[in-house]
C-alpha cells in the first residue's frame, strides 16, 4: 500500500489569466479526493487555492488548510474545510504544511508558490525529508523553471542527484502514480 495519505498543494492565490489553470486545479483536487488522498494547502478561498479546496470538498475529500492569523482576512480563510489550522507566522505555516504531508505538488502560482516550492526542495537537498516533490505543468507553465534548473546544474550549482528529485508532469493521473510509487 502506498504511504501517500496526504499531499501538500502549493498554488497561486490568483487564478492566472488562462482558464486551463483553474481546470487543472479542479482536476488535481478531484483526482486526489477520488483516490482517498487528503490535501494540505494554504487555507485560502482565493485564486487557485480556493479552486483546489472546492474541488476536493465537492468530491467529499479531505481538505486541510494552514493559514497564518495575519492572512485569515486578506486571503479569506476558506469557511468549509475539513480542518483549518490558524498559525502564528508564515514559517509555522510552511513547517506544519510539510509535517502533515507525504508529498508536495506545485500548480502554477506566483512568488509565494515559488518560495514554498524552493523551501521544500532545499530541505530535501539538505536531507531534512525524503518526500517527493512534483510540478504539475499546465500549458508548459513550468518550462522556464525547468530550463533554468538545467542551467543551474550545468553551471555546477545543483547536483544531478538533487535535480532529479523534482518531477515535472503534465498529466494529473501520471503525476499521482509517480508520487505514489516514490512515496511507497
Ligand atoms: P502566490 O503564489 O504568490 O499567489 O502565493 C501563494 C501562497 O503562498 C499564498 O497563500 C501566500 O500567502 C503564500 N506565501 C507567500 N509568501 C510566503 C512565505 N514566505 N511563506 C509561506 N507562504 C507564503
Amino acid at each position: 500500500m502506498s504511504s501517500l495519505r496526504r499531499v501538500c498543494v502549493f498554488c497561486g492565490s490568483s487564478s492566472g489569466v488562462r482558464p486551463e489553470y483553474e481546470s487543472a486545479g479542479r482536476a488535481l483536487g478531484a483526482a486526489l479526493a477520488g483516490r482517498g488522498i487528503g490535501v494540505v494547502y494554504g487555507g485560502a478561498s482565493v485564486g487557485l487555492m480556493g479552486v483546489v479546496a472546492d474541488a476536493v470538498l465537492a468530491a467529499s475529500g479531505e481538505a486541510i488548510g494552514v493559514i497564518p492569523q495575519a492572512l485569515v482576512d486578506r486571503e479569506v480563510a476558506h469557511p468549509a474545510l475539513s480542518e483549518l489550522h490558524v498559525v502564528g507566522s508564515m514559517h509555522e505555516r510552511k513547517a506544519l504544511m510539510a509535517e502533515l504531508s507525504d508529498a508536495f505538488v506545485a500548480l502554477p502560482g506566483g512568488m509565494g508558490t515559488l518560495e514554498e516550492l524552493f523551501e521544500v526542495f532545499t530541505w530535501r537537498q539538505l536531507g531534512l525529508h525524503e518526500k517527493p516533490i512534483a510540478l504539475l505543468d499546465v500549458l508548459g507553465y513550468w518550462a522556464g523553471l525547468a530550463a533554468f534548473l538545467e542551467h543551474v546544474e550545468a553551471e555546477g550549482f545543483l547536483r544531478a542527484v538533487h535535480h532529479r528529485t523534482i518531477m515535472i508532469e503534465a498529466d494529473v493521473g501520471t503525476l499521482l502514480e509517480r508520487l505514489a510509487q516514490e512515496a511507497a
